[in-house]
């Protein structure tokens, strides 16, 4: 999936590149991403200039006059500028023209998804409610109210692993799986310890190290200025990694919850309290 840095770079190139510019056709190759909210379809767009694009949640927004477009990339989603009459991707779900073919900056803005598995809603101006689940989107971590206090109270009510707190995008908006490996790499935090094992140390090293990680990311991705439709990951350290950058010791993988996280055995060690499974013992 995008994660926030990538989901950050691609809102600026889209707004800096199409804001303004009016919708002249659209086309659709796989109508099982698209959910509508109105009565009609995609064709509502057609005529419409575009005014603003935004971050909602994990979501990117369009704003159109009377409508909103909002695009969840889940796993694979990604959107490219393409020019128009180029041969279509086989992975292209659908596209929105800016100007007429003939024009020298016409533009299609294509929406490719290798899996079909994002989402693309059609909603009336601000029907936020019309999106299952974008209600209940958690903590901004880029924001103000992203506190040390809030983030250890949130980590107190926690039963879980710490690295499943993480990826919860109910209580945090938001982190996928390559962030979370080098937060919890930075914050120097096995993937498996349980929450309520983490001190009050821990706690505040952990946040501290989600904000400093993301800030980062955020400013390293928007320097890089790749193409909208490129994740650019090559400066992680730990995530699909072989070697730990701080001593050398050969990164490893562990499963948590099916997914697959990447931690340096010598760094990030296992803390034995926190692996008792309360559950387990009968207490
Ligand atoms: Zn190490």
């Amino acid at each position: 999936m995008p994660e926030l840095p990538d989901l950050l770079h691609v809102r600026d190139r889209l707004r800096e590149r199409l804001v303004g510019r009016t919708v002249t056709a659209e086309r659709v190759r796989q109508p099982v991403v698209l959910r509508f909210a109105v009565r009609g379809n995609l064709s509502l767009l057609q005529g419409r200039p575009l005014t603003e694009v935004f971050r909602k949640a994990h979501f990117l927004a369009f704003r159109f006059d009377g409508f909103d477009l909002a695009v969840n990339p889940m796993l694979a989603g990604r959107f490219r500028f393409a020019t128009p009459g180029e041969r279509d991707e086989r992975s292209l779900c659908f596209a929105l023209a800016f100007g007429a073919a003939a024009e020298l900056d016409a533009v299609e803005l294509r929406y490719l998804d290798d899996k079909a598995m994002g989402k693309a809603y059609l909603i009336a101006s601000d029907d936020w409610k019309a999106i299952p689940g974008l209600q209940s989107g958690g903590l901004d971590l880029l924001s103000p109210e992203f506190t040390r206090e809030r983030f250890v109270s949130l980590l107190r009510r926690r039963r879980d692993q710490v690295r499943v707190l993480l990826l919860d995008k109910k209580a945090l908006d938001s982190i996928g799986n390559a962030y979370a490996d080098e937060i919890l790499f930075e914050a120097r935090i096995h993937p498996k310890t349980w929450c309520r094992a983490l001190s009050h140390d821990d706690a505040v090293r952990l946040h501290d190290a989600v904000v400093s990680v993301m800030s980062a990311a955020v400013a390293e991705v928007a320097g890089r200025d790749a193409p909208i439709e490129v994740k650019v990951r090559d400066f992680l350290k730990v995530r699909l990694k072989e070697v730990c950058p701080n001593c050398g010791a050969k990164l490893r993988t562990a499963g948590v919850r099916g997914m697959d996280a990447y931690f340096c055995p010598h760094c990030q060690p296992e803390t034995r309290t926190g692996f008792v499974d309360w559950r387990k013992t009968g207490k």
